[in-house]
């Protein structure tokens, strides 16, 4: 239900920014802490597209690695290991995350606008 939300939202931002036209593909960045599983987006993605301009439109899903800032010696970078939240440089734990929380829209693509096109 929570990825179905996110889902009516991405078609939403798609819808609008697509003017009504046809979508085809949609590209999309979830951060690893985001807390969305991509294969229920994707699910949820085809049930929330249905009767808007992206129906039928592929979801395309880049995750994005979680990466922190360190206290101690201001490394920033991904972690050393996945969703431990510790510095890659010197271990030392921290909750300072600058990346890996986001979840947007990063790319759409449009159907021609077959709509406005000249007379065949
Ligand atoms: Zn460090």
């Amino acid at each position: 239900v929570h990825e179905l939300t996110i889902a009516s939202a991405i078609v939403q931002v798609a819808a609008n920014h697509g003017n009504g036209g046809a979508v085809l593909e949609v590209l999309v960045e979830v951060g690893e802490l985001a807390g969305v599983s991509p294969d229920a987006l994707q699910f949820a993605w085809d049930v929330a597209a249905a009767g808007t301009p992206c129906e039928g439109a592929r979801l395309v899903v880049r995750l994005v690695a979680v990466a922190v800032r360190c206290p101690s010696c201001g490394t920033e970078g991904e972690l050393a290991e996945p969703l431990r939240l510790r510095c890659r440089a010197c271990g030392t734990p921290t909750g300072d995350v600058i990346r890996g929380r986001e979840l947007h829209v990063v790319q759409l693509t449009l159907a021609p606008e077959v709509g406005h096109a000249a007379h065949r």
